[in-house]
């Protein structure tokens, strides 16, 4: 029997009379034939609530009594929610996180899920009930109860979907769904009905009011789809589930960072452990370091460049110093009032032309670019704030996403199912199990080689709108497939552009850039036919600055000097000498334990 999992948030539980609203959709889907987990969030402000009477009496309550006290807001929603959905006519019970068997680990206010037992939950399905489960909370191996951290009620709702393998797992809030982009900036956004996993995870600027990153990653490990969907309509909302195949869509929204600052260390020796000394240096100062771009060295000495959140500027600056007078030469540079305009799609992964497009756009909108980097399904670009929203705009219209001809919100969406590896159910849910026990902790997940690769760079390019499409172009006119896009901030008033592409397109490739780049004065093209391009793939790799530091840590201990940087919200990508691909592979993947 399928199963659905459905979450309501503490706005939608917030009065009797929302409770019972929500109660009738459980107990729809429950007599459209579904076995039906609802988890339920503490009501309205009540965790709030909680925290601020804590607070009048102590500036210290230990943890444990924080965990006690903050439970009691879920307990209370799904008592009321069961008294609900009784009195709707159907069988209801509501369940602790204990009382299921949510064990997380002894860390008080921020524990994280070690396992789940279905037994009791299935039996209670079994029994034709429909079952209410406190979000947020569990119980550790002492049966102390523990709480999983603000907003956990989404990763509890995964996480019972994953152990249950649920056909859907529900996510009601009180927005439509995700949006193509922030529809008070472009009135045209539109809602998006299917987005993938990583995309929403590239979005997340975008979707972090809609969905906690880590509930969509936990979604992602085990295929769960997932589909937040507004508690005030019966609107299909957006599903979040595995890569479809949607050949008319290239590109799913657009994503706008407001306040960022960029920093450069600006003549740094190129050797290696430079970016390890750089990125220990961010990481002791706990600086969320959002783009990174390093492009290849120019005569000898190299460069890299950041963005950070404009408020963390000061720190990052101190950080810097303390990197550069480390190394014992270099030159920090910095620059306020940019944003990061970014283009999200799976579709990049099969189209060319999806970089040149943006930059067209861009171009028209009389934007210059200031830095450039990329990932499989994302491309980023720092542009000067008081453009940012004509950026974002022209960028949507460019990629037709105004007339989006999707499905229109609320009509005959699909549910399509993901497909589940062929195991027996008991087999699929201990390895669910035993997967869980170190999900949270997972950051990295995936360490990628490609050596199919060549490196393409031209040098001392007019810093102004225009170029990179122009380039673009036409290279995307030959067919080109593009991959690693890099571009450094620009202290002389001249550009330098670096880019991958496939081993076997750098000769079409070269051959047109030759011809675009003869009209600029001075430009110079310079090429590498064999280069190692490194992946690391995982979450929260901006918030986790660690991340960075250990990788080029690995690499400076390997001797392995690295090229060219470029980031998104869920890769980090470098270039490495080709010979030195397969050692720099392997101390990757025994740094991030992955081996
Ligand atoms: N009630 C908890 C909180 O407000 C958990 C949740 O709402 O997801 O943080
Ligand atoms: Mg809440």
């Amino acid at each position: 029997m399928s199963i659905i999992v459905q979450k309501f948030g503490g706005t939608s539980v917030a009065s009797a009379q929302k409770i019972v609203a929500a109660a009738e959709r459980a107990v729809a889907a429950k007599r459209d034939g579904h076995q039906v987990v609802v988890v339920v969030s503490a009501r309205g402000k009540k965790t709030d609530e909680l925290v601020g009477l804590a607070a009048e009496i102590t500036d210290r309550p230990q943890p444990r009594e924080m965990d006690m006290l903050l439970a009691t807001g879920e307990q209370e929603s799904v008592a009321l929610f069961a008294m609900a959905v009784q009195k709707l006519g159907e069988p209801a019970i509501s369940m602790t996180g204990g009382q299921i068997g949510v064990v997380t680990e002894a860390s008080h206010t921020k524990a994280r899920i070690r396992s789940i037992s279905t037994i009791r939950l299935k039996q209670h399905l079994d029994a034709g009930k429909i079952v209410i489960a406190c979000g947020f909370q569990g119980v550790d191996e002492e049966g102390n109860i523990t709480t999983l951290g603000r907003g956990g009620s989404d990763t509890t709702a995964t996480a019972l979907a994953a152990a249950l393998t649920a056909d859907e797992c529900q996510i009601y809030t009180d927005v439509d769904g995700v949006y193509t982009t922030d529809p008070r900036i472009v009135p045209a956004a539109r809602l998006v009905p299917r987005i993938s996993y990583d995309e929403m995870l590239e979005m997340a600027s975008l979707g972090a009011g809609v969905m906690h990153s880590r509930s969509v990653e936990f979604a992602k490990k085990f295929q769960v789809p997932l589909r937040v969907k507004p508690s005030f309509s019966h609107a299909a909302g957006t599903l979040i589930a595995p890569e479809g195949d949607d050949p008319g869509r290239v590109v799913t929204g657009l994503a706008l960072v407001r306040n960022e600052a960029r920093v450069s260390l600006c003549e740094i020796p190129d050797r290696p452990g430079v970016m390890s000394q750089i990125f220990a240096s961010m990481a002791a100062h706990k600086i969320p370091v959002d783009m990174v771009v390093q492009n290849v060295a120019a005569r000898g000495s190299a460069e890299v460049s950041f963005s950070v959140p404009e408020a963390d500027l000061a720190e990052t600056l101190t950080a810097a110093a303390a990197a550069v007078q480390e190394l014992g030469s270099g030159e920090v540079r910095s620059g306020t009032n940019v944003s990061k305009v970014s283009v999200v799609g799976a579709g990049m992964r099969t189209h060319t032309g999806v970089a040149a497009q943006m930059f067209q756009s861009l171009a028209e909108a009389a934007v210059n670019l200031e830095m450039i980097t990329t990932s499989e399904i994302k491309i980023s670009v720092l542009v000067a704030r008081e453009k940012c929203d004509a950026a974002l705009k022209a960028v949507h219209r460019g990629f037709n996403l105004d007339a989006d001809t999707g499905v229109a919100p609320g009509v005959g969406v699909r549910h399509p199912v993901a497909e589940r590896p062929a195991v027996g159910d008991d087999e699929l849910l201990k390895e669910v199990v035993s997967r869980l026990t170190h999900m949270e902790d997972i950051v990295v997940s995936e360490v990628q080689l490609d050596e199919s690769q060549s490196r393409v760079t031209i040098e001392n390019l007019p810093d102004k709108p225009g170029v990179c499409a122009h380039l673009f172009g036409a290279v995307a006119e030959g067919d080109v497939m593009v991959d690693m896009i890099v571009q450094n901030v620009s202290h002389t008033g001249r550009a330098q552009v670096s880019f991958t592409v496939p081993r076997d397109e750098l000769q079409p490739c070269l051959l047109l850039v030759r011809e675009v780049i003869s009209a600029w004065e001075g430009a110079e093209l310079s090429f590498e036919t064999e280069i190692a391009k490194l992946t690391v793939q995982g979450i929260g790799l901006r918030t986790h600055t660690g991340v960075g530091d250990r990788m080029f840590r690995a690499l400076a201990e390997e001797d392995i000097n690295v090229q060219m940087i470029n980031t998104s919200e869920i890769r980090i990508s470098v270039v490495v000498a080709a010979d030195r691909g397969v050692a720099a592979h392997g101390c990757l993947v025994k740094t991030f334990g992955l081996g």
